[in-house]
């Protein structure tokens, strides 16, 4: 049963919708224990550069009091914890530790939407065979995980590689070992087998079944209809059974000591 996410948004990132409240209730309905809200996290750029899918920095005091009102007004029924989702971008990664340091985060997981940073307008998402993308994608995920900050690898097949399985599973077994090496679970996204995505790609969790990776699974819910997902989540179980995955419940990154302390 789906008992815990720590992959939730909300309507700050401009491509999310409902109240929070409306996320804890959906969670409580379904039976939940733990929620955690995730959102795109702020991040400062250069020349005037502005991100329309993140929060803005003056949005995070009302992000913060929005969800510590309802984890006070929900406790004993629903624990509720507020983190981000943020990329690894190294070139602003020290601005953007700053910019959160004043305030409550819980915790961190990675969503590297971005090789290089967004200002280089080249996404993970989009289908490429370029190996040095694929590269420097690998690259960029061990280093963030060398930073100890995240406490979670979410969608990290997002990285969309057309070219040879071989090649692909190659340089992810250098992701997959990083992961292993920091302790860090690897997340099955549920938005993925949601909208019918690239991911999860079964070439990604066969990699990772065979470094002995934890896994863990995210609603990623842009509504609140979609926190509680138990189809999704039936069939992330089948992909965990099919590779021998080390299944961990997502709020074990938090009591295992993996946040932003
Ligand atoms: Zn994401
Ligand atoms: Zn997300």
């Amino acid at each position: 049963m789906l008992k815990e996410s720590f992959h939730n948004h909300t309507w700050r990132c401009n491509h999310a919708e409902n109240t929070e409240r409306e996320y804890v209730e959906n969670a409580v309905k379904g039976g939940m224990t733990r929620l955690g809200f995730s959102d795109h996290a702020p991040y400062v750029f250069e020349n005037g550069y502005y991100s329309g899918f993140r929060m803005k920095p003056e949005q995070m005091p009302g992000y913060f009091e929005t969800i510590n009102a309802l984890k006070e007004e929900y406790k004993g029924q629903i624990e509720i914890y507020a983190g981000f989702e943020a990329e690894y971008y190294p070139k602003f990664f020290d601005n953007f530790l700053n910019l959160i340091s004043g305030y409550p985060v819980e915790f961190l997981i990675m969503g590297q939407h971005f090789i290089h940073n967004e200002m280089d307008h080249m996404d993970s998402f989009h289908s490429s065979e370029s190996v040095e993308k694929l590269k420097t994608y690998v690259r960029q995920v061990a280093e963030g995980l060398s930073t100890g900050k995240f406490a979670c690898v979410a969608h990290p097949d997002v990285l969309f590689f057309s070219g040879d399985k071989d090649i692909y599973q190659r340089e992810m077994l250098i992701l997959c070992e990083a992961a292993k090496k920091y302790a860090v679970p690897l997340e099955i996204n549920l938005l993925g087998i949601r909208d019918g995505r690239i991911y999860p790609n079964p070439d990604f969790w066969e990699v990772a079944g065979q470094t002995g990776n934890l896994v863990t699974i995210g609603s990623d819910a842009h509504r609140a209809a979609d926190v509680y997902d138990a189809a999704s989540y039936e069939k992330a179980m089948e992909l965990i059974k099919r590779f021998r995955l080390k299944f961990v419940e997502p709020g074990t990154m938090i009591t295992g000591g993996h946040w932003l302390g």
